[in-house]
């Protein structure tokens, strides 16, 4: 399979959108509720037809853009009180608040505990998300490296940021993954494949034939994860 980034012209507008050339017969385009655009067309199509094609649907792109762009409902404002759902790791938790004589945030049977006593609940738990998220990328990033130490590169330091709209990234200058802190709600093989997508970055500067082929030979559930992570909202 190759997947390669396009882009065609509309009005004032430039659509970008992601194709996808795959054993099939047919042409779809699909807008995701992210509002990215994925185009599938067959292996042996001439990639200026499918531009043309996704050029002549541009109109019906741009009005199901919008749609999502209105509609699109964000993640509830957490009010951080018992009974609200938190994810950790691909699991849902619930959530039980304590006033106490400590600050301490553990997981118990399903619940997510907050004991709170000098900070607010809020706090602690946005440190735990934190603290989890560190320790857990920092471990991953340590097991897929070991896949890219045959290509003689130095492992990337790890940092971990609030990303809007992406669940990590790669610097090459600074030779840096930062990773979404929200990806740590995501479940451990979600994980890997960011870890992994970035680390084929350090190779490869573009989602190019080889960077796909690249990471399709160190994850191989890529493409099942890719869109696990797209139909996510967190
Ligand atoms: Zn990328």
């Amino acid at each position: 399979m190759i997947a390669t980034t396009e882009k065609i012209e509309y009005g004032k507008e430039i659509i970008e959108f992601e194709l996808l050339q795959e054993d099939r017969k047919t042409l779809s385009i699909e807008v995701l509720p992210t509002t990215k655009i994925k185009v599938k067309a067959p292996q042996n199509k001439n990639k200026q037809d499918i531009i043309k094609k996704v050029k002549n649907k541009a109109k019906w792109i741009t009005k199901q853009k919008r749609y999502f762009v209105d509609n699109y409902k964000k993640p509830d404002e957490k009010k951080y009180v018992s009974g609200e759902c938190f994810r950790y790791l691909g699991k849902q938790y619930r959530l039980k608040v304590i006033k106490s004589n400590i600050d301490a945030v553990k997981l118990k049977k399903g619940y997510l505990i907050v004991e709170y006593n000098l900070k607010t609940p809020a706090k602690l738990i946005n440190k735990w998300y934190k603290d989890k998220a560190l320790y857990t990328y920092e471990k991953e990033l340590d097991k897929c490296f070991k896949q890219f130490i045959a290509y003689k590169i130095d492992k990337p330091f790890l940092k971990i940021r609030k990303l809007t709209k992406r669940w990590g990234s790669y610097n090459k200058n600074s030779n840096t993954i930062t990773m979404n802190i929200e990806t740590i709600k995501t479940n451990k093989d979600c994980i890997d494949y960011v870890i992994y997508h970035e680390l084929c970055h350090s190779l490869y500067f573009s989602h190019n034939k080889q960077f796909y082929t690249l990471l399709e030979s160190k994850c191989k559930k890529w493409n099942k994860l890719k869109k696990k992570l797209e139909n996510l909202t967190l």
